[in-house]
């Protein structure tokens, strides 16, 4: 059995990757930013409160993530199969709480691969970012027409992706991740891949190192 964390910055591509993973490798993929928004969509209590959260500009509080991935990881028997956690674990706490339901299962994260990509390169591959209105496809900047693939309507910018808010996104990114790439270091293998190469290439890449080390 087989778990594996992708850690990376906004616009480093890993959501993407972890999809790719599970398509190709059979992974069960645990995206936390996916979960979350179901639980808005539904109002659940959960998503109400994320909402309130949200609402009022406020960070929603570590423990309220951590209760329900880690109730979700027992639920859905994750120790059981091959999992790739995309958004979870965030910070050390988050880690801890995540090891400490494996090891109640005699489980182990077995890898941690972590997609680097400069600020810079983040501003630029983000800033441009379009998006399809109609059915939520994000395109990169250098799309080469403005049409949707899928559904064929007209794309727009993405609105929350001016280089403010993504600046705001990447501080608060290397404040959270950086103490816990140093908290991982210590503890499991951790690959480095360099985001600035294409889907393709990044996906091989991964899919060697996570292949080694099954
Ligand atoms: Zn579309």
């Amino acid at each position: 059995m087989n778990k594996v964390i992708f850690i990376g910055p906004p616009g480093s591509g890993k959501g993407t990757q972890a999809s790719l993973l599970k398509e190709n490798l059979d992974y069960f993929l645990l995206s936390t930013g996916d979960l979350l928004r179901e639980e808005m969509k539904n109002d659940t209590n959960l998503g109400k409160e994320i909402k309130h959260y949200i609402n009022n500009g406020l960070f929603v509080p570590d423990e309220i993530i951590t209760d329900f991935i880690i109730d979700y990881i027992e639920k859905n028997e994750l120790h059981k199969k091959k999992v790739v956690f995309d958004g979870f674990p965030r910070r050390i706490a988050q880690a801890k709480a995540l090891e400490e339901q494996l090891v109640k299962y005699k489980r182990d994260i077995d890898c941690v691969i972590m997609i680097d990509l400069s600020d810079d390169d983040i501003i630029k591959r983000l800033s441009g970012r379009k998006s399809c209105p109609s059915c939520k496809a994000v395109y990169p900047a250098d799309k080469s027409n403005d049409i949707c693939d899928k559904c064929k309507t007209a794309l727009i910018k993405r609105a929350d992706d001016n280089v403010n808010t993504i600046k705001k996104r990447i501080k608060i990114y290397n404040k959270e991740t950086f103490p816990l790439i140093e908290y991982y270091k210590n503890k499991y293998k951790i690959f480095k891949i360099d985001g600035r190469e294409n889907i393709e290439n990044t996906h091989s890449r991964i899919m060697e190192i996570v292949s080694n080390n099954e």
